[in-house]
């Protein structure tokens, strides 16, 4: 059984790490990984790297390597690779699973400002302050170009290019973050607004809560539309499960997993 898990994220490293722990007898797993990030954390099982040429080319990928399940495990925020994964599934007949953590909602103190997209964020900006906490990622930074007369403090894991705000300050890193580290931050650089997306996950939560402790307002970007009628799970243990029920399906009554009931 070939299982094709679309990465890039913490969850889709988990799934295959959950996979790795304890092995299906004839399990093969495939990560798939954009070729964004220069030096990637490459989760255990096959990885293969770039684009499949769309829903076509990642619809033909599916036959040619016998692909028996599908995971989009991708970030909330790579709409376009869901939507093929969607489109391929159904043309290769493959069933798919959509691995989504669940978005964040704010709480009492916090004082957020939703945004559709990284220009609305970057037209609410000189209403909210002037020294800016960009966390949106190094794509898409022109947006914020216009801005000169803020400073921004843009955290990425990889170096962005141009065009980005003639007043920046990189800080490559890349999460986990505590929320001591993000105070020390937000304090150090007397920041007064954050832009975030609305990710969802542990790992880069903290900021919201030093934002809410420092009284500073935080930009959210909303998330993009998502393909209907693709099952959808919220953690990589209840993806695992998914895939050690279909594997059980499959295999002759001996050589089940134990871990697998029904
Ligand atoms: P996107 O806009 O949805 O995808 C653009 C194109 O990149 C897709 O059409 C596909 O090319 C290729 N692609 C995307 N994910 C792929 C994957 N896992 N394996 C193989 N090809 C992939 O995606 P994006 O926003 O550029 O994100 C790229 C990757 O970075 C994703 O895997 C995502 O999980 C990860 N990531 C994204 C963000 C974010 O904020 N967007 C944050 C963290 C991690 P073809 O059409 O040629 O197949």
């Amino acid at each position: 059984m070939h299982v094709l898990i679309l990465g890039g994220t913490t969850e889709a490293r988990r799934l295959a790490e959950s996979l790795a722990a304890e092995p299906l007898p004839g399990l093969r797993v495939t990560n798939s990984l954009a070729g964004r990030v220069s030096a990637p954390r490459t989760p255990p099982g096959e990885v293969r790297v770039g684009g499949f040429g769309g829903a076509e080319g990642l619809a033909a990928w599916l036959g040619e390597h016998a692909v028996d399940l599908l995971v989009d495990a991708t970030h909330p925020f790579a709409g376009t690779i869901s939507f093929n994964a969607a489109g391929a599934a159904a043309t290769a007949r493959v069933p798919l699973l959509a691995l989504r953590r669940p978005g964040w909602t704010p709480v009492e103190g916090d004082d957020w400002h939703e945004a559709g997209s990284l220009a609305e964020a970057a037209g609410l900006l000189p209403a909210l302050g002037r020294r800016v906490f960009l966390t949106t990622g190094r794509m898409g930074l022109a947006a914020f170009a216009g801005l000169d007369g803020m400073w921004f403090l843009v955290r990425s894991v990889d170096a962005p290019g141009a065009p980005c705000p003639p007043r920046t300050e990189v800080l490559l890193d890349r999460g986990p973050f505590t929320l001591d580290g993000e105070r020390e931050l937000l304090r150090r650089h007397r920041i007064d607004v954050l832009v975030t997306k609305d990710s969802g996950g542990a790992a880069t939560a903290p900021k919201l809560a030093a934002a809410r402790e420092a009284g500073v307002p935080v930009v959210v970007v909303r998330r993009p539309p998502v393909p209907e009628g693709v099952p959808v799970v919220a953690t990589p243990e209840e993806a695992a499960r998914w895939i050690r029920q279909a594997h059980a399906r499959r295999m002759p009554p001996g050589r089940r997993n134990p871990h697998v009931s029904g």
